[in-house]
């Protein structure tokens, strides 16, 4: 239950901090960051999440959220490629909850992978010990840093894939010489397997990203470079708690994350 003095934030002054926060202004992006869906005036409970899903809204409900905050929204740049994009079937559902509960939904998508500190890819480094000092790829969104020395154990892309696996609890897919030297690491989060040969022209030995598709398999093979794939959730789990933290404490909002397992 929530305190009867808990601090409340007008709808819109929470939408003006995470813009100012996460400058969505800088990036051309898939879909519409900001507020998504309209809620109540008045917010004194955020959720966050990775994605806008069903079960997502379902326990915002039960928490008793005002406003949902996620890397994922509902609405992407032709989200139903059929026609203009009618509310039916999981649309319908995933809204008329949102509705019926006047939860505002706040969705940021590339400005929440960027951002320097409290974004997918500065977090998911921080999870893993890495630390970028070069940038590279479209909107700068690849991260890279050069391993200072042996201590942190993984050598070899075998250790750093066992690394990996240990620091987010879940089986990854390492492609390329198992026994190659690691030194510059490069990192993405999500379904960034595009930016693989990016990554290799930046002079990456080893490559981590959420997802893989055929060609990079082959692009590993060749180029000598190891393609790490850990699960698009999983390496954007760290993002959006991140940031909804940062700003629910600005204002004394109780803020609460919710991780909707997701093996993809
Ligand atoms: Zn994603």
């Amino acid at each position: 239950m929530l305190s009867a003095n808990a601090a409340i934030v007008p709808r819109a002054l929470l939408l003006a901090a995470f813009d100012q926060l996460l400058q969505p202004e800088r990036f051309k992006d898939y879909g519409p960051n900001g507020l998504q869906v309209e809620g109540k005036a008045e917010v004194r409970k955020i959720v966050s999440g990775v994605t806008a899903s069903l079960a997502l809204i379902e326990a915002a409900v039960a928490a008793q959220a005002d406003a949902i905050f996620v890397h994922h929204g509902l609405f992407w740049r032709g989200w139903d490629g059929r026609n203009n994009g009618p509310i039916v079937g999981w649309m319908k559902q995933r809204l008329a909850l949102l509705l019926a509960h006047d939860i505002n939904l706040y969705a940021y998508h590339l400005p929440l992978d960027a951002h320097p500190e409290l974004g997918n890819n500065a977090q998911l480094g921080r999870r893993l010990g890495l630390k970028a000092d070069r940038w590279f790829g479209e909107n700068q969104l690849g991260f890279l840093g050069s391993r200072s020395g042996a201590e942190d154990g993984f050598d070899s892309a075998e250790q750093l894939a066992a690394h990996i696996k240990n620091a987010l609890n879940r089986p990854v897919t390492l492609v390329g010489s198992a026994q190659a030297a690691i030194k510059n690491i490069a990192w993405c989060t999500g379904g960034a397997q595009g930016y693989f040969e990016d990554a290799i022209a930046a002079g990456a030995d080893a490559f981590i990203t959420g997802e893989i598709s055929e060609p990079q398999a082959h692009y590993a093979r060749e180029m000598g470079v190891a393609f790490i794939a850990c699960g698009h959730h999983a390496s954007e789990r760290y993002g959006a708690p991140a940031v909804a933290a940062h700003v629910a404490a600005q204002f004394g909002l109780a803020h609460e994350f919710i991780d909707i397992d997701n093996p993809a």
